[in-house]
């Protein structure tokens, strides 16, 4: 790599990283003509390259390339065999290029580079051999009761599919709704955040290394304003799948709704992470730890909301406080790091102003709440200190908004249904952690839970063929592998009788 740019290289990454991101259409990068926004490192602040934005013009390309080839390339009429042969190379050429990959990631994210390639780069390539296995094995339906009848239902693709993915895990998330939308058929514009392009747009150039049709995977890059707005009120797009902030998930869907387009909405989340005293303590206190500063804090399903069973608390918060203080904070590219720095400027002020705020509202800051302070070439970097609050009250701000980043507020209760009252006291409902050894009390909240998963005694653990998503304002709809398969197709019934059928007959005099 011989871009001067680039301040921190590591031996054996010796990867190229674009100057310009285009998007590609058909296949091909389109030569760069619209607005230019840089591509930040966020270790050192540093521009490492340039985003260029597609207009409406150029997302109008891509999804006219994406209608093309669900028309007439044959990818939607594949046979199950072959589209899973192109499923399962694609998921080896991910894999033989996982570093390549975690390096451009963690070149526009921040996230620990090992992480990356050692859970998200793997997972994205998991997502295609998941769906692979999955449409080798689906079933249709048959209603035989009726008699002289059988009706059969069959799945069908939709059409062509929007995807617009967030900026915290970029490819691991857009690589599922790829993955879900091509193996049952459909094609696609794929619309990332503007902030990280860098490893998807190797990723979509990849897809095609791996031989996939021109024009099935179509990729557009810019600001959600701009380049999203332009995707999701197009006319020829006839389902969307978003995962991002409610507010904007509500805008989305709202123009969705004018033109009867299906969506599936994946949101923001503030979990409750539920400590009982009949808890394994230990496992309970890596696992929080784990739940809140993993992948910089920046994770919808963080553990956010730390509820401690009273007479353990001031062991357990105390614990977690010195623990947090002790997190290595660095150079995400070197793998003895723990906490990397925040996605952007504007996230790292949005979440030390929540410290501010936790102090306003009479909370107890007992670990950081500052920039970490950096040398040499991190020192203009978007760090943060791992942060914990004791806060007064659930109803409070650090307690009820979603601040996403490395950032844990703690809250005490005396009984269980205390502590389920303010697990659900919130406008999301994505997931919930439990830790008890105690196995009425884990059947209990397994129940009285508010959200659409809950995990009991481990930290976060995706299984891909059970639903995912959220309740409340944390989503609409689930992703997995049934609950894709449902989104991602029409279904039909055809009904044939199984013999010649009496017909009334009309019109004889
Ligand atoms: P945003 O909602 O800001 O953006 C998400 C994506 O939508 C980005 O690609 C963004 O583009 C785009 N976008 C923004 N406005 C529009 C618009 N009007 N029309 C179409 N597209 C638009 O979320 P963040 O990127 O900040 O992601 C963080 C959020 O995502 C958090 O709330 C988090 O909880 C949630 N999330 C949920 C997950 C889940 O599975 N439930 C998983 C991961 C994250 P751009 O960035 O270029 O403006």
């Amino acid at each position: 790599m011989d871009d001067p740019r680039i301040p921190v290289p590591q031996p054996g990454q010796g990867f190229p990283v674009p100057e310009t991101v285009t998007s590609i259409i058909d296949g091909q990068p389109v030569p760069a003509r619209g607005k230019r926004i840089p591509v930040f490192y966020p270790a050192t602040g540093r521009p490492v390259s340039t985003l260029i934005e597609a207009d409406a013009a150029e997302v109008d390309a891509a999804v006219a390339s994406a209608r093309r080839a669900f028309q007439s390339s044959g990818w939607a009429q594949l046979s199950t065999e072959k589209r899973q042969q192109q499923l399962l190379a694609i998921h080896d050429t991910i894999l033989a290029h996982a570093d390549e990959l975690a390096f451009l990631e963690c070149l526009n994210l921040g996230v620990v580079m090992r992480e990356l390639r050692e859970r998200q780069i793997r997972r994205a390539a998991y997502n295609f051999r998941f769906f692979a296995e999955f449409i080798g094995q689906a079933k249709g339906d048959v209603y035989d009761q009726m008699a002289g009848y059988r009706s059969i239902v069959v799945r069908e693709p939709v059409g062509v599919a929007a995807l617009i993915a967030p900026w915290n895990a970029p490819t691991a998330l857009a690589s599922m709704k790829v993955a879900a939308a091509i193996a049952f058929g459909n094609t696609c514009v794929l619309k990332p955040s503007e902030q990280t392009p860098l490893a998807i747009h190797r990723f979509v150039a990849l897809l095609h290394e791996a031989g996939l049709p021109p024009g099935v995977v179509n990729l557009v890059n810019g600001h959600g304003g701009i380049t999203g707005e332009a995707l999701v009120a197009h006319r020829d797009v006839d389902l969307i799948s978003f995962t991002g902030g409610t507010e904007t998930g509500r805008h989305i869907m709202a123009s969705a709704g004018r033109r009867l387009k299906p969506c599936t909405m994946e949101l923001g989340g503030k979990s409750a992470n539920i400590i009982f005293a009949s808890a394994d303590i230990e496992r309970a206190l890596d696992a929080a730890l784990v739940g809140i500063y993993s992948n910089n804090g920046q994770q919808c399903l963080a553990g956010s909301r730390i509820l401690v069973e009273r007479r353990i608390a001031d062991d357990f918060i105390g614990r977690f406080a010195e623990r947090a203080r002790r997190i290595r904070i660095g150079d995400p590219m070197d793998d003895a790091t723990e906490l990397g720095p925040l996605a952007s400027a504007a996230h790292r002020k949005r979440v030390l102003d929540f410290a501010e705020t936790a102090r306003t509202e009479g909370g107890r800051l007992i670990a950081g709440g500052a920039p970490a302070r950096m040398t040499g070439d991190l020192a203009e970097g978007f760090f943060v200190e791992p942060t914990a609050v004791v806060a007064q009250s659930s109803r409070s701000r650090v307690c009820q908004d979603e601040i996403f980043g490395p950032f844990a507020t703690f809250l005490t209760f005396d009984s269980y249904e205390q502590a389920i009252e303010i697990a659900n006291d919130t406008t999301f409902g994505l997931v919930s952690y439990v830790w008890s050894d105690h196995l009425p009390t884990v059947e209990r909240a397994g129940r009285d839970l508010r959200s659409g998963v809950v995990w009991v005694n481990t930290p976060m653990v995706r299984e891909l063929r059970a639903p995912f998503g959220g309740y409340k304002d944390s989503g609409v709809g689930r992703e997995g592998g049934e609950a894709c398969q449902h989104f991602y197709t029409e279904v039909k019934t055809i009904t044939v009788p199984t013999g010649p059928v009496a017909v009334r007959r009309l019109g004889l005099g």
